[in-house]
């Protein structure tokens, strides 16, 4: 890979382990890239500006200041129509050659309210992506097996391989979000957690796994409104939990548990972008712009050709 020449010079000391060098240098190496979509965003118009969603992480945010209406000047879905169409042809091209590569892997996750529209974004942004590059875990309730483990086993185990992209629709931020809100473990336990996750994707990072995570923003009538339209639309009854409207009830409390793991663990490394999500087609458009120009920073190459292919004749 590319980035070797680029590395900082870091002082040793003579009893400092090889490995212990390498990984720091990684280390560095991931601060040094603290806007992952820069490199790309730099060369296009200024506006749209969407790393402005990323939480910097000496700037913690508080969500009730961010509007989860904004969709800059775009006034209907079809305005975005050709410019997401665009987005998803990068991914596709990019996603390809990552395959190809078959050295580092990305690592989305995706955490919302509930109705906040992690499953429309899977469809929408990731729909055209090709099913061997990519795979999707959802995770619900931890099952038997999984609660008899540490809380990061059953994420671990599905962190991508390489040339790989993996999206968790849901994720080890449960951990930290339906878990304290429930008081499903005391406070010791989970207030420990947003360090054991910071140190969890700091060893994906290390591990060329790529880490973003979107919170898909919508404001409480957004989905008191998307609940009702479950309830009103036959073809919506599927979609509709009567766990919702329970959960809806401690909304202030997964609001600060929320905001807390975002300010606790948006990362350098692994960044958690803030995505006004009232209008659909908006946060599928800043996420899958998000995901290309992230991947474009990535680069990743096609691996060498076999030696003498020019010799090859097919008879
Ligand atoms: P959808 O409703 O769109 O099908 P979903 O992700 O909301 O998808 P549900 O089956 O409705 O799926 O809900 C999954 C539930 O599992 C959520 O209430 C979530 O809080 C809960 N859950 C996920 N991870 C954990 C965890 N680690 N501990 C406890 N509960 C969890
Ligand atoms: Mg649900």
């Amino acid at each position: 890979m590319s980035t070797q020449s680029n590395l900082p010079n870091i002082s040793t000391s003579s009893n400092t382990s090889v490995t212990e060098q390498a990984a720091a240098r990684a280390t560095i190496d991931v601060a040094s890239e603290m806007q992952p979509e820069k490199t790309v965003v730099n060369k296009l118009p200024p506006k749209p500006d969407y790393p402005r969603y990323r939480v910097r992480p000496e700037q913690p945010i508080v969500l009730a200041a961010l509007d989860p209406n904004e969709c800059e000047d775009y006034g209907k879905k079809k305005h975005v129509e050709e410019e997401l169409e665009r987005q998803r042809k990068r991914i596709q091209n990019l996603q390809e050659r990552l395959y190809a590569e078959h050295q580092r892997s990305l690592l989305i996750v995706l955490q919302a309210m509930d109705t906040g529209g992690k499953d429309g974004t899977i469809k929408h942004v990731f729909g055209g992506l090709n099913p061997q590059g990519c795979q999707v875990w959802s995770f619900k309730k931890p099952s038997d097996d999984e609660a008899n483990h540490d809380f990061l086993w059953r994420y671990h185990q599905r962190a991508p391989q390489r040339g790989m992209i993996s999206i968790f629709n849901r994720s080890h931020y449960e951990d930290v979000l339906v878990v304290r809100v429930k008081e499903l473990v005391a406070k010791e336990v989970w207030q420990e957690r947003y360090h054991l996750i910071n140190e969890f994707e700091h060893m994906l990072t290390l591990n060329n796994i790529r880490v973003i995570k979107f919170f898909l923003h919508i404001s409480k009538d957004e989905q008191k409104r998307r609940l009702e339209s479950r309830l009103e639309d036959p073809s919506k009854h599927w979609k509709f939990s009567s766990n919702d409207i329970k959960e809806r009830k401690y909304w202030d409390d997964y609001q600060t548990a929320f905001e807390d793991a975002i300010n606790n663990c948006s990362t350098a490394y692994a960044p958690w972008y803030v995505v006004p999500a009232n209008k659909k087609w908006y946060r599928n458009l800043v996420v899958a712009r998000t995901i290309a120009d992230t991947l474009e920073s990535m680069n990743p190459q096609y691996p060498p050709a076999e030696v003498g292919l020019e010799n090859i004749i097919i008879e």
